[in-house]
């Protein structure tokens, strides 16, 4: 079998530890975004794949919650040596699929990799509590169980690290997992459950059904789905928060993301320029901690002028170059609508320093677009407030630091944010103040390890649990308390 399903071009679902075509006749293409070449296609899934992918999870749940826990985590364990074994194969499929350059998909890996090594200590995580002598003669106890059958949906711009986040923890607490991947990049969904199978996990533990809106809808109203997690833009994680909420289901849905870097006069201005680069430009500015927004606080010419003459020097093309940091955004579609944002900042009065669309002819083949820089944006402004998800830059001029901080605060996401400074105490008003949920002091991309949750803030995240650390954990089980009588 062929995973890109090249023998008949078609991406097969995996169910019940086989791969099964869709009962689905529509399929949508996968280009490479670099090249424009056609990778595979991808079946658009129906509800009946959705069930049959569901029953499938149900009934292995039946036998997976009973396997005592350490064996679950011994499966995790062979699974980190296939995916540390096969570290630089998933990445170059990242490439392919995603087109972020390979030493950003190689750490993408590594990111997946950590969280296998997370869930591998489900023995501790799922280690439950103990009182003894609440009341005369009487204990109590906590246990912790798995929900059943989970649905995983997940976006494009980190096909590995992302269904990572979720289906090694969930089936090392004792679920069962039924992935939708995004239909931009599905590729390596179908890898992971290859080698998630090759580690020994049985039949119907993981299970991978592709497609979009029919297959998402199918998990959310699936009466046996318990709990869904979803990672997307923000208007789909409302809609699913919402939707799976009234379902009676458990969910987590972390939405999109406008995260503001605060540079400040004192400064390291070098570190400053180089962070802020490679945090806005790395993946095509295509990831939810990317910088996308940066408030220079008081006069700084030298900053700015510093950041432009960097981001003239990038190199741009195909992610498997090695020099390469500017990669293509994922569709032309998406670049289009990148456009119109450009147009937009422009039409509201913003200054654009650095104008990304000439390098588009530069590059006829693949959806490049050059780093794009605006100056003298405002709060009110549209590219100031959207999640533009492309290398397109917006900077904002503050006062003071407090100017800066109300910035923030108006921001309707609360994914990630960055201070530069060496002053202590801006940087603790800045932890106490701003209003978001991953800070960086001196970070470019404050990304949490797989230990700590992922923790967004304000519409970058719906729920209360969060993925990741003990929130995952949580998250995946239920609890149950026991409480016993001794009489003497
Ligand atoms: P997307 O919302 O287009 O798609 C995400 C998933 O939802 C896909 O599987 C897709 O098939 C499905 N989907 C899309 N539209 C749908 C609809 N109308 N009804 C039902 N299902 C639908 O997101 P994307 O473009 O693939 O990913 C980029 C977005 O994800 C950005 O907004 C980014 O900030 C966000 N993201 C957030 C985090 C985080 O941790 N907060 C991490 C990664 C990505």
């Amino acid at each position: 079998m062929s995973i890109t399903g090249s023998d008949t071009m078609i991406l097969k679902n995996y169910i019940n530890g086989e791969w099964k075509s869709s009962s689905s006749r529509r399929s949508l293409e996968v280009p490479n975004p670099a090249t424009d070449e056609l990778l595979t296609k991808v079946p658009v899934s129906t509800k009946e794949d959705v069930n049959l992918a569901v029953s499938a999870a149900k009934a292995a749940f039946a036998i997976w919650k009973r396997v005592p826990v350490p064996k679950r985590a011994r499966l995790l364990f062979k699974y980190h040596t296939l995916l540390t074994d096969h570290h630089a194969e998933l990445a170059k499929l990242i490439v392919r699929e995603n087109g972020k350059a390979y030493k950003e998909a190689y750490g993408e890996v590594q990111r997946g990799i950590e969280c296998v090594e997370f869930a591998a200590g489900a023995p501790t995580l799922m280690m439950g509590e103990t009182l003894s002598g609440i009341a005369e003669e009487i204990d109590s106890e906590m246990f912790r169980y798995p929900l059943g059958v989970v649905g995983g949906i997940t976006p494009f711009n980190f096909p590995m690290m992302v269904p990572l986040w979720m289906f090694p923890l969930a089936v090392a607490c004792g679920n069962t997992f039924v992935l939708k991947p995004s239909e931009r990049t599905p590729i390596l969904a179908n890898r992971l459950a290859e080698l998630f199978s090759e580690a020994g996990a049985p039949p119907g533990v993981l299970n991978v059904v592709h497609g979009a809106h029919d297959v998402v809808n199918g998990l959310l109203e699936h009466k046996d789905i318990a709990a869904i997690s979803f990672v997307g833009s923000q208007a789909v994680a409302k809609f699913v928060y919402e939707r799976a909420a009234a379902e009676g289901k458990r969910v987590q849905a972390l939405s999109g993301a406008k995260n503001h870097h605060i540079v400040m006069p004192d400064a390291d201005m070098d570190k400053a320029v180089q962070h802020i680069i490679s945090s806005t430009f790395g993946s095509a500015g295509q990831r939810c901690m990317a910088c996308s927004a940066v408030v220079v606080v008081g006069e700084n010419e030298r900053f700015i002028q510093a950041l432009k003459k960097k981001a003239d020097d990038l190199i741009i093309g195909n992610g498997m170059d090695d020099e390469v940091l500017l990669t293509p955004v994922i569709r032309r579609e998406h670049r289009e609508k990148v456009l119109s944002y450009i147009e937009k900042g422009i039409g509201e009065g913003a200054e654009l320093i650095r104008d990304g669309r000439r390098e588009i002819h530069e590059h006829p083949h693949g959806n490049f677009l050059g780093p794009t820089i605006f100056d003298r944006v405002t709060p009110e402004m549209t590219i100031a407030k959207d999640e533009i998800f492309a290398p397109v830059l917006s900077l904002l001029r503050a006062k003071d630091l407090d100017e800066g901080l109300e910035f923030i605060r108006k921001s309707r996401y609360g994914n990630g944010a960055t201070i530069y400074t060496n002053n202590a105490g801006a940087i603790r008003q800045f932890r106490e103040e701003a209003d978001a949920g991953m800070l960086g002091i001196n970070v470019g991309v404050p990304a949490t390890m797989a230990f700590f949750p992922f923790s967004g803030w304000k519409d970058s995240f719906y729920g209360d649990l969060h993925v990741n650390g003990k929130d995952g954990v949580n998250f995946y089980t239920r609890k149950k308390m026991i409480t016993s009588r001794f009489e003497s």
